[in-house]
């Protein structure tokens, strides 16, 4: 009968018990454990045993009385609080990951371990799904286990760290949660038909589960994970469940915010320009000059400024119309964004018809050479001016500026400078460039 008792103890546990039952037998007189039983109909319950052993005279045992309380709920009680209570933390720190740091290649990589804790697998991997040019879905991967297993592909996982991986094959255990939509569970990967095959030397995954992460009905991310001691299932799925729809909706708070971001960039961009012209507006000309000033003032090299005005700009507008007095601004911002020859020189509308050019680390020279040519193109460019007491053809005037910026000198000056000799230029009789040196011709 006690082989018959042990026979039902379940195999993994059947040392142990026969151990307590030896002791107790060898006088240790009682014992009590936690073991797991199978039933005859091949399920597992969990029982709390405690035994007492009699001892005759003689101190041999005689009797064993003892009892057995089914604890299986409780066990499972036990278990799937402590189950819920690490999944809530990992859904917590999750939140508090997405919150705290901007770099989803860190967030998505504490979530995976977590996941990989979680579902006790050894590999995993996090992506967003994101749609090709093509209109064709993929997966990008911002997290992902190593398991490089040559320099190639140590070479590759280094590169998910900077931009992340992108799996496009659709005929594929992932490909295959993409195109369901459904988790997707294979416990034989080697000879399951959905799989598309692994590269050469890929470590043996023995398991998967793809995991389809949703907000509302749209798929907005997969999660992938391998090789769990005795697969895969269901369960696994459903528990998890609440830690995947949080999932979806960092995913999709992440997206919004970067798009906010980039709309917002989008803005200032735009709201640094002029809206006519498309060139920096005078908020962003203070800006740059300010800017411009100071690193002249470290590298004590020379700063220019040009002040452009449009002669007779008035009688203009009154002969072509407000229309055509637009078309011709537009021109000649034109004319001038096209003269300048380096990414720092810049043209930004000053006011009304009025432009100027901040020329940093530009000599007086240089910056006349630019002036002459801006003239030179204007007058190839020839645009009527009927009305203008000038020529027949718009005119501008300039003025030129140049200092080597110093902590005595402000760039306020050196923009009332230029505005003096454009001043001397339209006084002198305008379509002229004047600088320190006079009106030059
Ligand atoms: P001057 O040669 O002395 O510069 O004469 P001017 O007529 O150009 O100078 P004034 O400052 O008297 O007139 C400038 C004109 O430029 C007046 C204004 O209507 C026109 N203007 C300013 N901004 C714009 C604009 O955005 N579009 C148009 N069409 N006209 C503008
Ligand atoms: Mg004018
Ligand atoms: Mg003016």
């Amino acid at each position: 009968t006690y082989a018959c008792f042990l026979n039902r103890v379940h195999p993994d546990d059947r040392d142990n018990v026969d151990e307590n039952v030896q002791h107790a037998l060898e006088g240790k007189k009682a014992y009590n454990l936690d073991h797991r039983i199978v039933l005859p109909d091949g399920t597992i319950r969990v029982v709390h045993e405690q035994a007492q052993v009699t001892l005759n005279d003689a101190g041999q045992p005689v009797r064993m009385l003892g009892t057995v309380h089914d604890i299986t709920e409780r066990k499972r009680t036990e278990e799937t609080l402590q189950q819920n209570n690490l999944l809530i933390e990992s859904i917590k720190r999750m939140q508090s990951h997405f919150i705290s740091q901007g770099d989803p290649f860190q967030m998505y990589s504490k979530l995976l371990n977590d996941l990989l804790i979680l579902s006790a697998s050894e590999y995993g991997f996090v992506s967003e799904v994101l749609e090709s040019a093509e209109g064709t879905p993929y997966l990008k991967v911002y997290a992902l286990t190593n398991l490089a297993w040559n320099e190639e592909t140590q070479k590759l996982y280094d590169a998910v760290r900077q931009k992340g991986f992108e799996f496009h094959k659709l005929d594929s255990l992932y490909g295959q949660v993409i195109v369901s939509g459904q988790p997707v569970i294979s416990n034989d990967p080697a000879r399951d038909p959905r799989r598309g095959g692994f590269p050469e030397g890929h470590p043996l995954i023995d398991s998967f589960l793809g995991i389809p992460v949703h907000f509302g009905k749209r798929l907005v991310g997969v999660i992938g994970l391998a090789n769990r001691k005795g697969g895969y299932e269901q369960s696994l799925v459903d528990y998890m469940e609440p830690m995947v729809a949080a999932c979806g909706q960092i995913i999709v708070a992440r997206q919004d915010q970067v798009a906010r971001y980039q709309a917002e960039e989008a803005l200032s961009k735009l709201a640094s320009l002029d809206g006519l012209l498309g060139i920096p507006n005078r908020r962003r000309f203070e800006e740059y000059l300010q800017q411009e000033w100071r690193r002249g003032l470290r590298s004590e090299s020379p700063l220019s400024i040009i002040m452009i005005d449009i002669d007779h700009f008035k009688r203009y507008n009154d002969h072509y119309g407000h229309q055509g007095g637009d078309d011709c601004l537009i021109q000649i911002a034109n004319i001038i964004t096209g003269s300048l020859r380096r990414p720092s020189d810049m043209v930004a509308r000053y006011g009304g018809e009025e432009l100027v050019c901040v020329l940093p680390e530009t000599s007086l020279q240089s910056a006349v050479l630019l002036a002459r040519n801006i003239r030179e193109r204007l007058i190839d460019n020839a645009i009527p001016h009927v009305a203008s007491p000038v020529a027949d053809l718009v005119t501008i005037s300039m003025g030129i500026a140049t200092t080597v910026p110093t902590a005595e000198n402000t760039s306020n000056a050196l923009l009332s400078l230029a505005d003096e000799y454009l001043y001397k230029a339209k006084s002198g009789g305008r379509d002229q460039i004047v600088t320190t040196d006079g009106a030059l011709s």
